[in-house]
């Protein structure tokens, strides 16, 4: 087989995700939690970490100044598609870091979600714990997550529909750092999804849960 053959067949394959993982996977899929909003804290709070570990290589890697203006997060809509995209500046993840950190569940809410358990619907766990990356799905029926990560060339691209598993392959990127896409939801009879599409909302949002956080925001125009 070719190289470019074998590349090929490893980018389409589709892996499954670890148990434990899917069923915190189908718990947001499916979730009836009411403040499906916290996604975007869960999403922001990761780029803001991502942007910390970039500061704080610098601080240490004489190669590396950290200009603060370089440094954001940024929201951007597409009403028409229900494209909802999450851009930050941060460290990125190489091809094994969107393999073992998005594959698995949030590390934080994984023990908790251990030990505190099973009896426990899916509103507690939520409510108690952060849920992280995987609270996308409470709102999104499609993820990608294209990075580049500091020091590297090649991007790559996670994909996902849920809980059926994910894709991993080469990507485009001209910067170092992460860009979510969520396609939102499609609204059912009981449920609409719009809001996470709409301007004001999102502002709002991020002002109740991200106000703390201590790099720039920016929406088409700035949000703070
Ligand atoms: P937690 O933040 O508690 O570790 P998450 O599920 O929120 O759990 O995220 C899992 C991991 O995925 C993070 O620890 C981080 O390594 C990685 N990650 C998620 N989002 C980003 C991002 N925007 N940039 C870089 N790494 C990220
Ligand atoms: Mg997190």
């Amino acid at each position: 087989m070719s190289l470019n053959q074998s590349e090929g067949k490893l980018r389409m394959e589709k892996k499954q995700f670890q148990a434990e993982s899917k069923r915190l996977l189908e718990m947001m899929i499916n979730s009836i939690y009411t403040q499906k909003e916290i996604f975007l804290r869960e999403l922001i709070s990761n780029s803001s970490d991502a942007i910390d570990k970039i500061y704080y290589r610098a601080l240490t890697d004489d190669n590396l100044t950290f200009n603060p203006e370089n440094y954001y997060i940024k929201l951007s809509v597409d009403k028409e598609n229900r494209k909802l995209t999450l851009t930050d500046t941060g460290i990125g993840m190489t091809r094994e870091d969107l393999e073992n950190n998005l594959g698995v569940i949030a590390k934080s809410g994984s023990l908790a979600f251990k030990k505190e358990n099973e009896a426990k619907d899916g509103h507690d766990i939520i409510g108690q714990f952060g849920v992280g990356f995987y609270s996308a799905f409470m709102v999104a029926d499609h993820v990608s997550v294209t990075s580049r990560a500091l020091g590297e060339d090649q991007a790559y691209k996670w994909e996902s529909d849920g809980a059926d598993g994910y894709t991993i392959e080469p990507a485009e990127k001209a910067e170092v750092g992460t860009e979510i896409v969520l396609t939102i939801k499609d609204n059912t009879e009981d449920e609409s999804y719009d809001e996470f599409l709409e301007d004001y909302r999102l502002r709002s949002i991020v002002k109740k849960y991200s106000d703390f956080i201590r790099y720039p925001i920016k929406m088409d125009s700035t949000v703070r």
